[in-house]
């Protein structure tokens, strides 16, 4: 991708988030071919697997890049395309679902803080800390009050992170109501892709407005300039990976990170 500024799709931390200000589709101006959006991929896959090597030897900083959107919105094939370069030593995924008995019993953060990268780790979340103020939210598991706390807590959780010098990088895939009919229709279709069905796909749907509502609070409550939430245009499979996998480059290129200098002498090795 030749456009490497991601502001117009970073949410600013200053006034409210309106998805509706945010294309689902990739811009038409400088639009690349498939082929194209498919070699940046890969050149994209290489570097990542080259700034991961450097982040895992440095051990100084780590990183959690999160994923979040509407069902059907790409989150398992955004992971399959962007990471499929990097080693799989050198990646952590962890999806949350619904909390089992005892994560209900803790802190909504307890099982998170749990599978946070360390320094020199790379992690990726299949959803996130951010359900806790979502489908809770919308679903009338937690009122507003205990919604407002949590996007405090989120704020410190992830403050508590950046200074331990791991970055978060947070993707919201936004697809359009339309795009995610043509998805689940596709799944309905499919018999190989119905144990992908869940009732509640389509009771969500049904939510769709208040979702919508959900997520605009939450990134923009919850968008810094440490751990920015960026709109992601997801309506194209092939944009969607292209833009995800440059924006985790950068990211880790902004850290600088260098490999640690050697802890002997090298100069005196001698090879026989
Ligand atoms: P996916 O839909 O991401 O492919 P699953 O079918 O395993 O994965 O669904 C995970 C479900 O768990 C989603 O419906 C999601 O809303 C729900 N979930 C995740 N975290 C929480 C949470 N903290 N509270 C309630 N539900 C949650």
């Amino acid at each position: 991708m030749p456009n490497t500024d991601y502001t117009p799709w970073y949410v600013s931390p200053k006034g409210k988030c309106q998805l509706s200000d945010f294309d689902t589709e990739p811009p038409t101006q400088g639009q690349l071919s498939g082929d194209e959006l498919a070699a940046h991929l890969a050149d994209m896959g290489e570097k990542l697997d080259k700034l991961q090597s450097t982040l895992h030897a440095a051990k100084t900083r780590g990183l959690l890049v999160v994923f979040q959107g509407m069902d059907t919105s790409g989150k398992d094939g955004v992971i399959r395309s962007v990471f499929t370069h990097v080693s799989p030593l050198g990646v952590r995924a962890e999806a949350f679902g619904v909390p089992t008995e005892l994560e209900s019993r803790h802190d909504f953060l307890w099982r998170i803080h749990a599978k946070a990268p360390a320094r020199g780790e790379m992690v990726i979340f299949n959803r996130s800390h951010y359900e806790d103020v979502l489908v809770t939210r919308v679903r009338g598991v937690i009122d507003e009050e205990t919604c407002q706390q949590r996007y405090g807590n989120i704020l410190h959780f992830e403050s508590l992170l950046h200074n331990a010098g791991i970055s978060v990088l947070k993707c919201y895939l936004h697809i359009s109501k339309s795009e995610q009919k043509k998805r689940l229709q596709a799944r309905l279709d499919d018999p190989r892709k119905h144990w992908k069905l869940q009732p509640s796909d389509f009771d969500d749907r049904e939510l769709w407005p208040q979702f919508n509502q959900a997520y605009e609070d939450a990134l923009s409550a919850t968008s810094t300039p440490e751990s920015p939430w960026y709109v992601v245009p997801a309506d194209s499979k092939p944009y969607r990976d292209s833009f995800v996998a440059g924006l985790i480059v950068q990211t880790l290129e902004n850290m600088k990170l260098k490999p640690p200098k050697p802890s002997f002498n090298l100069s005196k090795v001698k090879l026989t």
